[in-house]
């Protein structure tokens, strides 16, 4: 039986200029490494036994129903406006309706160079694309809003980046590749039409209930708000919120450098690029603004009196810290058993991180140590924390271990253990990359098979740096 995408390509139609027609580059040797059965099923694919997925999913096959092309968008990178991105190792296929009626974009990345490769080579190696496919996976299953992945094959070629390793393919799913940057590139150029055409598109996309500018930069505050409150609460750092790294659709996109935290420390950066720190753990919260700010720019355009557009977008951008603080008292309240935590939480919560922080202690676990009263076992400073838990006591719910148990996980993507499942795979063994997803698809539930996977680095497997791996 073949593969059968059932495709409705609505981004294909859009009219010229928004992409480039490409199809992906064909490789020596496709190899499938993983086909996501559960997410093919929900995207409504069928005949997935089908001896073609390794052939279709590294490129060399372009399915039926497909129309390939790379998408343009400009962003800031690391706050410097760069006029000119776009899918330079990443092609569309299509999209389809899943089961829920969600329209969803499926992509190849590192499926070949494309007009917008610039000087890039379109390829990626084995490294970066099964540490996305497991740390997307893993924040889907923590309930954190994420692009996924559908399948990752080995091309059966050589990447050169220092030097040679595996080629690879990701297939990912996504609500959408609509980024801020994607607006931001229309609106510098000044082409107003197009810019009209992808607001109507991403609106009826998206935010279909929407009926102007003003309110859908609100609606994107707010999801952007909810997921990098949510991703604090998973000591998650994305490492590069560059403007075209950042959805429409308020979804997680482009797992690069990202990490999670192993002690808990504010200003933990573990992207090699980001030398100044622009996108450190704490500071999400504020770059997200920024990211916003950007966006609402971009939209000022589309509203015929420029002044009242800056006025009521101003307010919304100087209204979104404090949105970002409700969300994070609420996201972090719950790890504490506090069912509806308000601002005063603010405070026991900072409390409680300060003493992770003195301690250097495990952020996952220490949490999760928490849930099942153990904590306090592990620590140096008993006495500030027993006077710290007596105020937390008051506060509690009376259903907190349920509410703690749902939003502290057991096991989280760890850096050293996606380095080494990576070394495993790059020696071709991918046992290690299977288990990984396996344990990871339950994150808040106790296995005793997956004990070592709860275990924080020692000192020599500690992962110091992070690399876009491009
Ligand atoms: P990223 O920082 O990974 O989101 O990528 C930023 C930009 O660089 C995007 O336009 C990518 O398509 C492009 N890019 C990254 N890696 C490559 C590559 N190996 N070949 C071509 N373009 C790339
Ligand atoms: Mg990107």
């Amino acid at each position: 039986m073949t593969l059968h995408i059932p495709f409705d390509n609505s981004y294909a139609r859009l009219p010229e200029g928004f992409f480039a027609p490409q199809k992906p580059m064909r490789v020596a040797r496709p190899s499938l490494i993983a086909f996501n059965e559960a997410l093919a099923a929900d995207l409504q694919i069928s005949g997935a036994d089908s001896a073609d997925l390794a052939g279709i999913f590294a490129g060399n096959i372009v399915p039926e129903g497909a129309s390939p092309l790379a998408q343009l968008y400009s962003g800031h990178q690391f706050g410097q406006y760069n006029p000119q991105l776009g899918d330079g190792r990443a092609i569309l296929l299509g999209e389809v309706i899943d089961l829920h009626g969600t329209r969803r974009d499926i992509q190849l990345k590192g499926s070949g160079p494309t007009p917008f490769s610039r000087r890039g080579d379109g390829r990626a190696w084995l490294g970066p694309v099964l540490r996305e496919y497991v740390v997307s996976e893993a924040m889907h299953a923590l309930g954190v809003p994420t692009t996924r992945a559908l399948a990752a094959t080995r091309t059966g070629e050589e990447v050169f980046r220092d030097t040679p390793l595996p080629g690879a393919v990701l297939t990912r799913t996504a609500a959408s590749h609509i980024r801020v940057g994607t607006f931001q590139i229309f609106s510098a150029r000044k082409q107003w039409d197009k810019l009209q055409t992808l607001y109507d598109y991403t609106v009826s996309r998206h935010y279909p209930h929407v009926t102007s500018p003003t309110e859908l930069l609100q609606e994107v505050i707010q999801k952007q708000a909810a997921l990098v409150a949510q991703w604090m609460s998973f000591g998650f750092i994305h490492g590069v919120m560059n403007t075209d790294n950042c959805t429409l659709s308020g979804e997680t996109i482009d797992y690069g450098p990202c990490a999670f935290l192993d002690a808990y420390d504010p200003n933990k950066v573990f992207s090699s690029i980001d030398r100044f720190g622009r996108y450190a753990y704490a500071a999400q919260a504020d770059v997200i603004v920024w990211n916003m700010a950007q966006l609402a720019t971009a939209l000022v355009p589309l509203v015929e009196d420029t002044d009242t557009a800056i006025t009521e977008f101003t307010d919304q951008i100087h209204a979104m810290p404090d949105l970002i603080r409700r969300e994070w008292v609420q996201r972090f309240g719950r790890k504490l058993g506090i069912s509806d935590a308000d601002q005063e939480d603010a405070e026991l919560i900072g409390d409680f991180l300060n003493l992770m922080q003195r301690e250097n202690a495990d952020f996952t676990n220490s949490f999760r140590a928490l849930t099942d009263g153990t904590l306090a076992d592990h620590l140096t400073h008993r006495a500030d924390f027993d006077a710290w838990s007596d105020r937390w006591q008051v506060r509690r719910s009376a259903d907190a271990s349920e509410i703690m148990a749902q939003s502290n996980p057991v096991i989280i993507p760890r850096n050293h253990q996606i380095e080494a499942m990576i070394q495993a795979a790059v020696g071709g063994n991918d046992a290690p990359f299977h288990r990984l997803n396996t344990a990871l698809a339950k994150p808040f539930v106790e296995n005793r098979d997956y004990v070592d996977l709860r275990q924080p680095p020692e000192q020599d497997e500690v992962v110091q740096a992070t690399f876009c791996g491009t």
